[in-house]
């Protein structure tokens, strides 16, 4: 596990980490067959990224756990609950949402001419 930097997120100071997928398995309850590329805690200011080699989906997946600690800190995620049945159905509605974002917003900004950060000390 290796620390990044800490981004300014809202209020909070987030602590970014590259990690390998089995430090994130030990450290995020998976569900079976699932296959995740990144983790979001924003109770404890720490999101964690796996490190698998590929720079652009490392930045998807940076912007994505970005945007569900957005979620957190802007009040979203309560829109999300107040909407849905459930907390799974809250959490499944916000997942879709930051999965539809994410991607988009990404190219979008580097259209826009928004600089990428450097993950893993380069470009
Ligand atoms: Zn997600």
């Amino acid at each position: 596990m290796r620390k990044l930097r800490v981004v300014q997120i809202g209020s909070l100071d987030v602590s970014i980490f590259l990690v390998t997928r089995k430090e994130l398995e030990a450290l995020v309850p998976t569900k079976k067959d699932e296959c995740l590329y990144g983790y979001s805690d924003p109770l404890n200011g720490k999101i964690y990224l796996v490190d698998e080699g590929h720079i652009t989906s490392l930045e998807d997946t940076y912007l994505h756990e970005i945007i569900h600690v957005l979620m957190e800190v802007s009040g979203l995620r309560g829109v999300f609950r107040a909407l849905a049945k459930s907390e799974s159905d809250a959490e499944t509605l916000e997942e879709s949402v930051v999965r539809g974002l994410a991607p988009v917003l990404l190219r979008t900004l580097k259209n826009a001419g928004f600089k990428t950060p450097s993950l893993r000390g380069r470009k």
